[in-house]
């Protein structure tokens, strides 16, 4: 850990003074399960009993009030402060790296009164995703947002993280959900934006905490676009020779207007692992939810199939869409492999147009082959410009230090011949620890505005430092 802070113990005292002793805590059980999260090497510290952080104290605040009291606490005497969600963020942006203050916003669950209709709802940053959707669909209504992570992370982390949901084709991602955001910026002072239904009044103050990571203040309310539990859902999947029919598909289908909610493609690996009856040498495999009126999206279905036959496509039925959508919350590839001596995996997902995603592909395949056993890939977001490909890495290794140096040169590989294709680094895991070093070939004199920025709004820097390549 580098350039840890001690709190003064004056300054502790203080803090104790503005919020009461017992809502300090420096439990070391605690501390130790707050200051990790679900990253790849944040879980291998952890196995080693060499934790990656460790905050000096939590606090948990109950209301906007103690937030501000507490970061305003923080400017003053420069102590570091890290927001916390529910810690399923996969990149170590949750790490307090230079201890410090843990602010574990879990308490923060408020679910506001559910606006009909205008279809919105303010919530506390801290509440569960899954559980808030929960909620919601007792009223016909819901959140719009299922990452795969759904029932594990808080709506404030969804929002500090940039994140996508896999309905992202037609409800958006995260960004597309906010509607309004109550931010604490470092100094203390309360910021509530005014952007609902839309509003021309400058830059889009939402913005300071989508994708913020923590950096530019803490969210600690949420007020979201909600969609209507869909009528009817739909169900389709189409068998391919080659990745380029499949893309096609997709890529005309949205010129058509056709909007499904769900759209995948995996690579012939991917599709056998994840698709039993799917044989290894079956080919590429699209998959398609559509959400909706049953006369709208049976008509959307029939143009797509269309589009699909004319394009080299076999449909295959509704069958391997229902199977992925019963097991899209199962991350056991991960967890298998990960959870014990010697065995790595990591999903990365960067994001290409339409051209550059083929030789992308292939790229990525080649440039991991040297270091990881296996590889596979799909495309699990589109856009009308093109879409993110998510790739999967697994290896097993004598040991986890050998598991970890192969870790790493993969990270190079996959990063570095991403850029050199002109694509973006990340899709939604966002920057953290992980993607930090190649932020100033990807953001170039953009990242000094950031900096520029993050000097403005958080003058002492107690804000999450040493992450997004700050
Ligand atoms: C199995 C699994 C599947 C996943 N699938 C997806 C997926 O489909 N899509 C996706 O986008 N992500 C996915 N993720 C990643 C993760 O769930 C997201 O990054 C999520 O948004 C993190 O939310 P959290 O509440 O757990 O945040 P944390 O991990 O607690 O924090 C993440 C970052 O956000 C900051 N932060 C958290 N809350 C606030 C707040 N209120 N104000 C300011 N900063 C805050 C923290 O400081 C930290 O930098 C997955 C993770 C796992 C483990």
């Amino acid at each position: 850990m580098e350039h840890l802070t001690q709190i003064p113990s004056d300054a502790l005292a203080q803090l104790r003074d503005a919020v009461g002793e017992q809502a300090v805590s420096t439990d070391a059980g605690q501390i130790r399960e707050l200051s990790k999260d679900s990253s790849v090497r944040s879980k291998k510290a952890e196995a080693a009993d060499r934790p990656l952080a460790a905050a000096q104290v939590v606090f948990t605040p109950r209301s906007t009030e103690q937030v501000s009291a507490v970061l305003s606490w923080a400017s003053t005497h420069g102590v570091p402060v890290v927001a916390r969600g529910l810690g399923s963020g996969v990149v170590g942006s949750g790490l307090p790296v230079r201890g410090g203050v843990l602010l574990d916003l879990a308490e923060l669950t408020e679910v506001g009164e559910v606006d009909v209709v205008n279809r919105t709802v303010t919530v506390g940053a801290g509440i569960n995703l899954g559980d808030l959707d929960t909620q919601l669909r007792e009223q016909g209504l819901s959140v719009g947002h299922y990452p795969q992570s759904l029932y594990l992370a808080s709506v404030g982390g969804c929002v500090a993280m940039r994140g996508s949901g896999t309905f992202s084709s037609l409800y958006g991602n995260i960004e597309d959900r906010v509607g309004e955001l109550e931010i604490v910026l470092p100094t203390g002072v309360v910021v509530q934006t005014r952007s609902l239904p839309r509003a021309s009044t400058g830059p889009d103050l939402r913005q300071l905490g989508i994708g913020s990571e923590g950096m530019f203040g803490v969210i600690t309310k949420v007020t979201l676009k909600l969609v209507p539990v869909p009528a009817a859902q739909r169900f389709a999947a189409v068998r391919y020779a080659g990745f380029e029919g499949a893309l096609e598909t997709v890529r005309r289908a949205l010129i058509a207007g056709v909007r499904p909610a769900v759209v995948r493609i995996y690579d012939p690996t991917e599709a056998s692992a994840k698709h039993a009856r799917f044989a290894q040498d079956a080919g590429w495999l699209l998959v398609l939810v559509f959400d909706g009126d049953e006369r709208l999206i049976a008509t959307q279905e029939e143009i797509m199939l269309d589009l699909a036959t004319s394009l080299g496509g076999e449909s295959l039925g509704p069958e391997p869409a229902v199977h992925w959508e019963q097991r899209r919350f199962n991350w056991s590839w991960f967890t298998d492999a990960v959870d014990h001596e010697g065995g790595i995996a990591e999903a990365i997902e960067v994001t290409a147009t339409w051209s550059e995603l083929p030789g992308l592909y292939e790229r990525l395949k080649k440039a991991v082959s040297p270091h990881m056993q296996e590889f596979m890939a799909h495309v699990s977001h589109v856009y009308d410009q093109g879409a993110a490909l998510y790739t999967i890495v697994r290896g097993e290794y004598a040991d986890d230090a050998a598991a970890l140096a192969a870790y790493d040169a993969t990270w190079e590989a996959v990063m570095a011949e991403t850029l050199a294709c002109g694509a973006r680094i990340s899709h939604h895991h966002g920057i953290g620890l992980e993607r930090a070093r190649w932020m100033t070939e990807e953001l170039g004199s953009g990242l000094d505005l950031l900096r520029d920025l993050q000097k403005t709004v958080d003058p002492a820097g107690i804000m999450n430092p040493g992450k997004l390549g700050l």
